[in-house]
């Protein structure tokens, strides 16, 4: 049954791509498995899906020591400095990085492993204040100076758009990020690409695909409703 959703996700995808003129394998689809029991992430992975995503560091390291080994973890939640140690050098990307000394933080853990650590930069593109991220006008300066730390690569950027009942309200703000990585490709910075375009969620994963997403992250298209109550 979860397979039969990611199925449909899948073909979701495909026609949103088509309609972009772009070819697929631009696009990532994570399994954003966060609250979900082991046994469902295991039915997605025998269904073929390697990308899965977690916003807990414990959740994630949890699951990451029962799952296969050829999994690429995406870390997509709020990291604490502190938390940072049990992640780097075990997960495939780190897409929530908004501030310096997160960054410093990660920098320290990486070198201390002997690894680069690929990472995204969160913009708060649509300045909504219960988010994480940097904002549109602090994102260039703040990927100018993680630039700096030698054992971290910035790979592109990521956003959380605003929770909305019609997908096209996000439009906009999908547009205005891409613009923003467009900008930033173009200073041509050390250790800087903009490959990577995480952006849209359930609600609005085929509008971000057709403004540029290279990885969407869909939880409940696949998974189904979360119940906080358990976790
Ligand atoms: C939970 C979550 C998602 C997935 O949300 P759905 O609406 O269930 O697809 C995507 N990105 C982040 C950062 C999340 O925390």
């Amino acid at each position: 049954m979860l397979k039969e959703n990611l199925r449909e996700v899948e073909g979701r995808v495909e026609a949103a791509c088509k309609r972009a003129g772009r070819d697929v394998s631009e696009v990532t689809l994570i399994a954003v498995s966060k609250t979900k029991p082991v046994e469902d992430l295991q039915e997605i992975y025998d269904a073929g899906k390697r990308d899965f995503g977690e916003n807990k560091v414990q959740e994630l390291c949890a699951k990451m020591e029962v799952m296969p080994q050829d999994i690429k973890w995406h870390m997509i939640g709020h990291l604490q400095r502190n938390k940072v140690k049990y992640i780097v050098g075990n997960v495939a990307l780190i897409h929530s990085v908004d501030s310096f000394r997160l960054a410093e933080e990660i920098n320290i853990q990486a070198k201390k492993k002997g690894i680069v650590v690929p990472i995204l930069v969160e913009v708060n593109i649509a300045e909504e204040e219960s988010k994480f991220g940097v904002t549109r006008e602090d994102a260039m300066e703040l990927v100018r100076q993680i630039a700096t730390l030698d054992a971290i690569e910035i790979k592109g950027l990521m956003t959380i758009a605003p929770y909305v009942v019609e997908a096209e309200e996000n439009r906009p703000y999908f547009r205005k990020i891409k613009e923003l990585s467009v900008d930033i490709a173009k200073q041509n910075i050390d250790n800087v690409s903009m490959d990577i375009l995480s952006m849209g969620m359930t609600g609005d994963f085929e509008v971000a695909i057709e403004e540029g997403a290279t990885m969407v992250r869909v939880g409940t298209g696949i998974f189904g409703k979360r119940n906080y109550q358990n976790t």
